[in-house]
């Protein structure tokens, strides 16, 4: 099958799940009041690829057929250039507050089927042809994947991974005639009420002993057994007018519990493989990522820069505090725009042919980012100030009493009609402080993992033998 449309998307969604938002499973995501703009975002995001296929579609390598190009498996620089204009369409639509659209999922699965010779160590050969299998019928598929690869937290003194024994995290408890039983826990899957199927792979490395909760599947949503609780829902409504960013891009994330799954042989990429799972996350993955993440990054930045242009604009704002913070959001774009040119610059080529950009201004990145967009956050509010509540509702404008009166009270500067102003800072508070919004700058912040931890690790990324050089010098060192 080749790509699907938004109407094969959200057909697919009609399928079995246990959803359960607040106090109810959900029977129908498609239709749900917390789901639904979400859930037509969402196939906008399908149906744009067919709307822009010269650029989102490629031809299978084996079927010829047009697939996604997130599908795709990088072999060159130009393939990564190519899957990086597809990336930023979809980052577009959303203007990046969707992170977990498909195409996350879908440069994630490539990126291992590009290195069977990474997940085949350690007698894990067949683990590999399986997961090689699963991701052709992924791109033909087109299937729209959520992921949980972090165990749940109890006690932050224990570490990070779980010691043998852990009651909460997922492990494997037994084997059937057709595959393997699993149980447990894991946090958080984003995206999970608009998902086909749940990705389950190798986040932290496991200390010795840990082997029954050394996994990679993926299973369908309907799995019996596995069930998905709902954070509360941040979607606001219908009005596109009155909240024109939470009525569409709640993408949800969900508490994930595996009670008692059957995971079906053919699809156990890591059988409590230890060593087979402490290998595959170290090389590729992360650069690989990190294409799709840094691009929606990059227009998430901009689309903050512009917004707040527009908002100083509304208001006559031009003073040099104004400005300055302005400038400070576009000094971020543009870090991370160059980040992404460096990045594409030092492309590398892995074994197996392979491609992903430089890992380095790239984890940088992945760094300050958590950092800076709570900042950015902070500035389209300051820029905002009262006026983000001096937004009258569609309901209001459409009052013929009240609206000659909005029209005459608020309008902008220098003859900006009164709509237009309101139009403008109820797009900033969506961006900045609503609900969303709120969840927006959490999901920054820990959503591949905190500023401090990532700054932390950099010496697996750095290359430190100019710096180290520089220093030697003046501890008599030869050079
Ligand atoms: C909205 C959202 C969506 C997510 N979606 C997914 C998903 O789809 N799939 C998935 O597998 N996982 C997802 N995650 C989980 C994510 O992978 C983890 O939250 C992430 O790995 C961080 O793990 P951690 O909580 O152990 O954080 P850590 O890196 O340990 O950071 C948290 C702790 O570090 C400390 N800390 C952090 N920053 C600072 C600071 N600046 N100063 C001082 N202390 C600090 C605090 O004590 C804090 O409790 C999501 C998380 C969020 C918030």
């Amino acid at each position: 099958m080749p790509a699907r449309t938004g109407a094969q998307f959200l057909a697919g969604l009609r399928g079995p799940r246990a959803v359960w938002v607040d106090g109810q499973r959900i029977a129908d995501v498609v239709d749900h009041p917390a789901l639904a703009g979400a859930a037509h975002a969402l196939a906008e995001v399908y149906d744009l690829q067919h709307a822009h296929a010269g650029e989102c579609l490629a031809p299978d390598p084996e079927t010829g057929e047009p697939i996604g190009s997130s599908h795709v498996i990088p072999r060159s620089r130009e393939g990564l250039r190519a899957r990086a204009v597809a990336l930023r369409r979809v980052a577009d639509f959303s203007v990046g507050l969707m992170g977990r659209t498909p195409d996350y999922m879908n440069v994630t699965y490539a990126g291992f089927a590009g290195r069977p010779d990474e997940w085949g160590v350690a007698g894990n050969e067949a683990g590999a042809e399986r997961l090689i299998a699963y991701q052709k019928m992924l791109r033909r598929n087109d299937l729209s994947l959520t992921h949980t690869i972090v165990q749940p937290t109890v006690d932050k003194a224990t570490g990070d991974a779980p010691q043998a024994g852990n009651e909460q995290a997922l492990r494997k408890v037994g084997e059937t005639e057709h595959g393997i039983v699993v149980r447990g826990a894991r946090v958080l899957a984003t995206l999970a009420p608009f998902a086909d199927e749940l990705a389950v792979y190798p986040a932290a490395p496991l200390p010795p002993g840990a082997d029954a909760y050394a996994l990679a599947f993926c299973i369908p949503m309907g799995a019996p057994g596995l069930k998905f609780l709902c954070r509360d829902s941040v979607s606001a409504g219908t009005s596109r007018f009155d909240h024109p960013l939470s009525s569409r891009f709640d993408e949800q994330d969900a508490f994930v519990i595996f009670d008692d799954v059957e995971i079906p042989r053919d699809r156990v990429f890591i059988d409590a493989n230890l060593a087979t799972y402490n290998a595959v996350m170290k090389t590729s993955w992360s650069p690989n990522i990190m294409q799709q993440t840094m691009i929606r990054a990059a227009t998430k930045l901009e689309f903050a820069w512009g917004l707040a242009l527009r908002m100083a604009e509304a208001i006559n704002a031009a003073d040099p505090a104004t400005m300055q913070a302005i400038g400070e959001i576009w000094s971020y774009a543009e870090f991370t725009r160059c980040a992404l040119v460096a990045a594409e610059e030092g492309a590398r080529e892995w074994p197996g042919g392979m491609w992903t950009p430089d890992v380095r201004p790239l984890h940088a990145l992945r760094s300050m980012l958590p950092v800076w967009f709570p900042r950015v956050n902070e500035i389209v509010r300051l820029i905002g100030s009262h006026n983000v509540f001096a937004t009258p509702t569609a309901a209001q404008l459409a009052d013929p009493e009240l609206r000659p009166l909005i029209d005459l009270y608020l309008p902008g500067a220098r003859g900006m009609a009164a709509e237009r102003r309101i139009r403008t800072f109820r797009l900033g508070w969506d961006f900045a402080g609503s609900a969303l919004a709120s969840r927006n700058e959490q999901y920054e912040r820990f959503y591949l993992a905190s500023s401090a931890r990532n700054l932390a690790r950099h010496l697996m990324f750095a290359d430190r033998a100019r710096a180290d050089e520089l220093v030697g010098r003046f501890l008599d060192e030869p050079f």
